[in-house]
């Protein structure tokens, strides 16, 4: 059984709607799922202090039990609660980026479950900037353990209808809030070594963050804070449409053989572009903005979109090697088909 604000997106401002968010908090403290709205997509929200109610979140999803959770605070006090120590670092990119798309790996107190973190002593918190998340948060009066609210490899969902698709039949209620604006996941910085380290690229640049804490660990992060699948023969395939998801530079023709040859079978080919021209003829062309942040808020947006329009393949401009394009190469690259 589930429902779903159907009509309209919930506002927490608006009087009617505080019965939806006292209804997901039930749902919620009864140990059930609730899917919610987060500035960066949406989450698929549990108990965090309860691993019977993790356990739905992983059966949900049909996620690895290796891939740690990150769990949803309302505000700063609250995670300083979950976290055995809570380092100066910590303290100054709270300060600077929450409520925001910031997620801080640090030690983990006794109260938080292993089976929130995939048995790592330390664990991932963040404070979205959502109206509905955050009003969810202090309706609930407990932490939320959420990873995207989709089955796991999919694409993530950015609109409450993203969800419904995805796994509707696997949820208690969803909420809807409306499109998300950030449009990709959180940046996660590990606080636990000597340096921060970025552990997965996200909607708040290294730069940014550096000038916050100083010089960043530049290790790129072990295969399993990337939530690999470390099973043999299990692709790091992740964040991906249903479509054969291809990245494409100018100039490089192979593609453009591929795309005739998928046209050729009657497939519809999709392509994204950030301006180049890369000879490809397509069924269906999305052009995304050339500024790196505006061009991830619409990248998963988009990838729905062409897999709405039944497009078999998807050739993606390959983005540019600066690095205020880490998040979106990131994740385009992970969606791509190996
Ligand atoms: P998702 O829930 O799909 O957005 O993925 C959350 C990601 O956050 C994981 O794949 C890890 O990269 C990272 N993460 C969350 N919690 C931890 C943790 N305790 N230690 C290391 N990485 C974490
Ligand atoms: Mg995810």
């Amino acid at each position: 059984m589930w429902t779903w604000s159907r009509e309209r997106t919930l506002s927490p401002t608006r009087p009617a709607d505080a019965a939806a968010l006292e209804r997901a908090a039930e749902i919620l403290r009864a140990g059930g799922l609730v899917a919610f709205p987060t500035e960066t997509v949406y989450g698929l929200g549990a108990n965090a202090l309860d691993p019977a109610a993790i356990a739905r979140i992983y059966a949900a999803k049909g996620r690895p039990a290796t891939n740690p959770l990150i769990v949803h605070v309302a505000d700063v006090d609250a995670a300083r609660q979950l976290a055995a120590s809570w380092p100066r670092a910590a303290e100054l990119l709270a300060s600077a980026f929450w409520p925001g798309p910031l997620t801080l790996v640090v030690p983990k107190s006794a109260q938080v479950p292993d089976a929130a973190t995939a048995g790592l002593a330390a664990v991932g918190l963040r404070v979205p900037a959502h109206p509905v998340a955050l009003a969810l948060l202090r309706a609930v009066g407990l932490p939320l353990a959420a990873p995207s609210a989709n089955r796991s490899t999919e694409l993530s969902p950015v609109t409450a209808r993203h969800v419904a698709r995805s796994i509707a039949e696997r949820v208690d209620l969803i909420l809807d809030g409306g499109p998300t604006s950030v449009g990709i996941e959180s940046t996660v910085v590990d606080l636990t070594g000597a340096r921060p380290r970025i552990l997965r690229p996200g909607a708040i640049g290294a730069e940014a963050i550096e000038r916050v804490v100083g010089p960043l660990d530049p290790r790129p992060a072990p295969a399993a804070a990337r939530g690999a699948q470390l099973a043999p023969g299990q692709s790091e395939r992740h964040y991906a449409p249903r479509a054969r998801l291809v990245l494409a530079a100018e100039g490089d023709g192979r593609t453009g053989v591929l795309a005739r040859a998928t046209r050729a079978r009657g497939e519809a080919v999709g392509l994204v572009t950030f301006g180049a021209d890369l000879g490809v003829e397509a069924d269906v062309v999305a052009r995304l903005p050339r500024e790196p942040r505006a061009a991830a808020a619409r990248l998963y947006a988009t990838l729905h979109d062409l897999d709405d329009d039944g497009c078999a393949l998807v050739v993606v401009e390959t983005p540019p090697r600066d690095p205020a394009w880490d998040a979106v190469r990131d994740r385009l690259t992970r969606a791509a088909t190996p």
